[in-house]
Order: structure tokens, then C-alpha cells, then sequence
């Protein structure tokens, strides 16, 4: 299986540090809808109450992440941030403080008043979790492709806002992965990112045992795109902490057109496009592009002279052209798959995203978010020896 999963030297490692991320991740409450299996904060256990953090709680927060962090997207996140009664002037302090506003959310309170208020405020993106592991669904993949069309339509109309799906995965549903996959690239002129995420239960209580036997690893993951776009090509990813080998974060962007994936932007891009854009703005980027990542005939040429992955793209382009002149004036577009592994061990400890680019701030210090609930109780990461 090891054949599936690309080899680091070919790929570019994502330079991201502690304070020099292009994420910044706070969460304002611990107040959910839903029961999430494996949710990192316990927002599935009958003894949640959940809280809504103060606005001034939020506002430090923001304030000492753009300190510490040089980040160009704040993720607000939760519980469900959709529930918070002052989600507006959240999103809205976020923009006057220089940084783009992203919702995480189960997308069940979203609605058009909802999205007025987020657009008028500032929202730079919205990440939805669909899968059919999540809460309340009693569904398939392919069935809630119904749903993940529902959102798009919901945020047609709105420009400039990002959209990703999220789905969390196991063994229930890993074989389904390509309906979401093949429906994606159908509509990836409205859908930026997709983003897997293997499912982990956590352990709260010392005299729980989390339930391992669905999990599933990047390995399964690359097998299975593998089989879905045969010729899938990596660009970047992000290591482990623990193991210099392993890899956890792993991203692939392609180009579509016309509801079809035609080449993939390689590394040597992403590497140009993370260090220009550094160089010129001071800070790494979450996303590529100010809106939707398009591409015309002119840009796809001009990048073909400087990286070799666009030659390919040029040359499908070309011959796309020759069936259908029409395509000339199309434009395409960059959609990106993400794979985000949450902590594994490595020989017993616990290895988890180097540069991790969901740190949460706990008394004064950046820590993953994903572990945040172990740090509280034992104050670090507890290996399995
Ligand atoms: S270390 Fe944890 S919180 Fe950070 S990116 Fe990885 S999975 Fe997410």
C-alpha cells in the first residue's frame, strides 16, 4: 500500500511555523447542535453544557493571535460558532484587524439572514463538515451530495466568500469518498477546497479506551484517491513532529475544466506561490487567489513557461480548444484536496502536524487544538509507551 502515498523529496514541505502561519484558530463556544463521534472538545458528551465565550474574551484572543502568529485567515471555530450571539462583530473585528474571517461550522443554522449578516460583516469563508458520520445523519455520501449542492446554492449570489467541505472518514465510509470526490470536481467552480479528515476517538477519562477499530490511515486514503484519479500527482505537505517520514498534511491542487480534473499544479507552483507570496506580503497564504482560484487561457500559457505541471495543463487546454473553440473563453479553476491526519504514535509517541496550522491559544501559548483537552488534563501530549 505504501506505493500510494508520494515520496516527501518530490513534494514541497509547507514552511509553516508557530508564529509565522498562515492560520490563526480561536474558538468562541463549546455550545453545539449536534453529537459529533470524535469531536476534539467533547461537545458529543452528555456532560457538555457548553459556553459561549465573551466578546472581549474573543477580541484579546484575536488581538494576541495577530501578535503571535502573522496569519492571513482566522478559523473561528467551536462547538458550532453559528450558535454565538455575536458572530457578526466577531467576523467584523477579525476584518478590522487586518486578517479573513473563516466559519467552521455543521452548516445546520446556516440560512440567508445568517449569511447576510456574516457577508456584511466581513466572512472570508465558510468550511462545512458534510460526511455521513457526522451527528445526525442517517445517510449516505451520495445522498448528502444533495446537501452539499443545497450549500452551494444557498452561497450563490455571495462572491468572495471561500467555500471548503470537510468530511471525516473511517472505514464505514471510505469506499464512498469517490461520490464526493467525482461530485466536487463537478463543482468546483463553487467549491475552493475538499478536505478529508481520518476519524479518532479521544480519549477524555483515564478509564476510557478509545475505539480504534475504524480508523483508518493516510495510506488508505492515497489508495483510495489513487483508484479515483489514477493520475494524481502531490504538490505540498506538512510532516509530523515525532516522525520526519511521516506526513500529515498532504495537498494536492488540480485544475478543472469544464467539470474534469486537466493536469495538477505541482510543487515547484505552490513553492513559487507560498514564497512570492511572503516576499510581497509579509505572510504566508491559506488560500490561493482573492476569490475563486480561475485561471484564463493567458495565465494557464504564461505559467506553462515557468513551471513544468502547466505544460501539460497548457497543452490539455490546447486540445480541448481544438474539440470545442468555445473553450477558449472558459476559464478553469484550482480546486484543492487536502488530507489532515490527526495525532498518531510513532514508537509509542504521539506525532502530530509539524507547523501546525490549528493552534489554539492556551494560557498565553500555542497548542495544537486537537490535543488541547490532553494538555489541560495532564499538560502535554501523553505518549503510549
Ligand atoms: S496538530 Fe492537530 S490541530 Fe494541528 S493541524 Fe494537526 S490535527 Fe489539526
Amino acid at each position: 500500500m505504501k506505493q500510494f502515498v508520494p515520496d516527501t523529496r518530490k513534494l514541497y514541505r509547507l514552511p509553516f511555523s508557530k508564529n509565522d502561519n498562515p492560520n490563526g484558530w480561536i474558538e468562541i463556544t463549546t455550545k453545539c447542535n449536534l453529537k459529533c463521534p470524535g469531536c476534539y472538545r467533547g461537545c458529543n458528551r452528555e456532560d457538555n453544557q457548553g459556553e459561549h465565550s465573551t466578546l472581549e474574551e474573543i477580541k484579546d484572543t484575536i488581538d494576541q493571535m495577530r501578535q503571535l502568529r502573522n496569519c492571513q485567515i482566522i478559523s473561528i471555530s467551536g462547538g458550532e460558532p453559528l450558535m454565538h450571539p455575536e458572530l457578526g462583530q466577531i467576523i467584523q473585528y477579525i476584518r478590522q484587524s487586518g486578517m479573513i474571517p473563516f466559519v467552521h461550522t455543521n452548516g445546520r443554522l446556516l440560512t440567508k439572514d445568517l449569511l447576510n449578516d456574516m457577508k456584511s460583516n466581513g466572512i472570508g469563508g465558510l468550511i462545512i463538515r458534510i460526511d455521513s458520520l457526522s451527528g445526525d445523519r442517517k445517510s449516505n455520501e451520495e445522498k448528502l451530495n444533495a446537501i452539499r449542492q443545497r450549500y452551494i446554492d444557498l452561497l450563490s449570489g455571495y462572491s468572495g466568500i471561500h467555500l471548503t467541505y470537510l468530511c471525516v472518514v473511517n472505514k464505514d465510509n471510505i469506499k464512498e469518498i469517490e461520490t464526493i470526490v467525482n461530485w466536487s470536481v463537478k463543482h468546483a467552480n463553487s467549491l475552493d477546497f475538499l478536505t478529508f479528515i481520518p476519524m479518532r476517538q479521544i480519549q477524555f477519562d483515564d478509564d476510557e479506551k478509545a475505539d480504534t477499530s475504524k480508523n483508518i490511515e493516510i495510506e488508505d486514503l492515497c489508495e483510495e484517491i489513487a483508484r479515483i484519479v489514477p493520475d494524481i500527482q502531490y504538490a505540498s505537505y506538512l510532516g509530523g513532529t515525532v516522525s520526519n517520514t511521516s506526513i500529515k498534511w498532504l495537498q494536492a491542487p488540480w485544475i478543472v475544466l469544464n467539470g474534469k480534473i486537466i493536469g495538477f499544479a505541482g510543487s515547484k507552483f505552490v513553492e513559487f506561490f507560498q514564497m512570492s507570496h511572503h516576499l510581497f506580503k509579509g505572510k504566508y497564504a491559506y488560500k490561493f487567489g482573492k476569490d475563486r482560484s480561475y485561471l484564463n487561457v493567458i495565465q494557464i500559457f504564461l505559467l506553462a513557461c515557468f513551471f513544468q505541471s502547466f505544460r501539460k495543463i497548457a497543452s490539455t487546454f490546447l486540445s480541448e480548444c481544438i474539440r470545442d473553440p468555445r473553450i477558449l473563453f472558459k476559464r478553469a479553476v484550482l480546486q484543492l484536496l487536502c488530507f489532515i491526519v490527526p495525532p498518531d504514535f510513532v514508537n509509542g509517541k504521539a506525532n502530530i502536524c509539524d507547523g501546525c496550522p490549528d493552534a489554539i491559544l492556551y494560557k498565553g501559548e500555542l497548542v495544537p487544538s486537537c490535543a488541547l483537552e490532553e494538555i489541560k488534563k495532564y499538560g502535554g501530549l501523553i505518549d503510549k509507551i
